[in-house]
């Protein structure tokens, strides 16, 4: 008798026209990685189930229906991973990633994931994302650079009409004043309400949003908003990130009624959406903060963001719009030192014409001394620093210190790309 076996329903085979693709979403991706400094991480593609239901969140609909989870030959429950951050939390807490002075850890992940989900287009049971982490620091300025390079990544790619959402869910204490608040205006809406959200109002309110049946987000849209309910170190925190986004020119759209689908977000959410895509797939890629998850899975009280792209559903939506696959560019490394607060602003317009012209680079979070600087930029292996003082920001200038010979150049903001090329010896 002949074997006769398809593949797995919700699973694909990737072959000839989806490779070319897959290599040229993933080679752009990694270059950007590198022009913002992430170093590649990967974790398992099955965990421990508790790594999952614990951060995910049990009243999740991933955790529970959409989990392939099994028992191996010892009784262990094990999962396939559902999505990245909590294995990359994980790992960074095992392998104690967390020294001081490195932070935040920049990572990022390319890999497989599994949702026991129905098919159907740009829905599938195993999928591939790529996405990127960063550990350890609450600063807006890396909200604004973790949202800048999702868009960047697209941008690389060929895509125009995306739309960049974002918003702030606050804190966990914010947050409960709101649910309050909503619960209290959806009770008397409960009848307009599918069974699955009936359950969600009383157990994990905020998901009504995303719900895809009939009219469940759009009685939800029309209630209370978060922003009304941010105390002021989170509204703070949240109009820092958008003052960054416009520091680097990056196009976004506050979403109020955009919360995510985990448990672990705080703060800000943002997604990268499509016009182009059917309303229910339309979403490329997403991400958020989450301040507590390092906390909860052992490791240090440590607050976080990233973000994960749909690989799969970005090449369906390449196809669609006639977007083909084409080489990618080149490779400096820089460090971008502020030596005082008063330069943050001009600090972001200086990295942002830095990564514009594909020039791999970094900044100091926290600023220290400038010998303390050099240091560190020779340890994570540097070509050049890029200081900038008071003169600087005085003179439109940046003073740039050659990490090989420690020669120095006091150049103009015009300047600087061309100068950096002439070092690194490739113009
Ligand atoms: P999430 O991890 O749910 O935030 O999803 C991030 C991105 O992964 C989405 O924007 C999609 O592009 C992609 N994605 C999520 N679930 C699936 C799926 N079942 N099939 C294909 N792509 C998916």
């Amino acid at each position: 008798m002949k074997l006769v076996i398809n593949s797995p329903r919700g699973t694909a085979d990737i072959y000839g026209e989806d490779i070319k693709y897959r290599d040229f979403i993933n080679n752009a991706a990694r270059t950007i990685f590198k022009i913002f400094n992430f170093n590649e991480l990967i974790t398992p593609a099955f965990e421990y189930t508790e790594v999952f239901s614990r951060s995910i969140g049990e009243e999740t609909d991933i955790v529970q229906k959409e989990m392939y989870t099994f028992n191996d030959k010892k009784g262990r429950s094990l999962t396939l991973r559902p999505e990245g951050t909590a294995a990359v939390v994980r790992a960074a807490v095992e392998k104690k990633m967390f020294g001081s002075g490195n932070l935040p850890i920049k990572l990022f992940y390319i890999g497989n994931m599994f949702r026991y989900e129905r098919p159907q287009k740009g829905r599938m049971r195993e999928f591939w994302q790529l996405g990127v982490e960063a550990l350890g620091s609450d600063n807006p300025v890396l909200d604004a650079e973790i949202i800048w390079m999702l868009n960047l990544i697209f941008k690389r790619l060929g895509f125009k009409n995306l739309v960049l959402l974002v918003n702030s869910i606050g804190c966990l204490k914010c947050r409960k004043s709101f649910i309050q608040e909503f619960k209290k205006y959806l009770e008397p809406k409960k009848a307009g309400l599918c069974g699955d959200c009936i359950k969600r109002l009383k157990n994990n309110p905020l998901r009504i949003f995303d719900c895809k049946v009939g009219g469940c987000a759009e009685i939800a849209q029309k209630g209370p908003k978060i922003s009304g309910y941010l105390c002021s170190s989170c509204k703070t925190h949240f109009k820092d990130l958008t003052d960054a986004l416009s520091s680097l020119s990056v196009d976004y759209k506050i979403s109020d009624s955009l919360v995510r689908g985990f448990e672990y977000y705080t703060k800000t959410v943002f997604e990268i959406i499509s016009n182009d895509l059917e309303s229910a797939q339309n979403a490329l890629g997403g991400g958020g903060r989450y301040d507590n998850l390092i906390g909860q899975f052992g490791g240090p009280e440590l607050p976080a963001i990233g973000f994960a792209v749909g690989i799969d559903r970005t090449i369906m939506l390449m196809k669609d719009l006639g977007i083909g696959y084409g080489p990618d560019t080149k490779n400096i490394r820089a460090y971008l030192v502020s030596l005082n607060d008063e330069c943050k602003g001009y600090m972001l317009e200086i990295l942002r014409l830095l990564r514009d012209s594909g020039i791999s680079c970094d900044i100091n979070y926290t600023s220290r001394s400038m010998k303390a600087e050099i240091k560190k930029a020779e340890k994570l292996e540097f070509d050049i620093i890029a200081f900038l003082g008071e003169d600087e920001l005085k003179n439109d200038s940046v003073t740039i210190k050659d990490l090989k010979d420690f020669k120095q150049y006091t150049v103009s903001k015009k300047e600087i790309v061309g100068k950096i090329f002439e070092i690194a010896g490739r113009i």
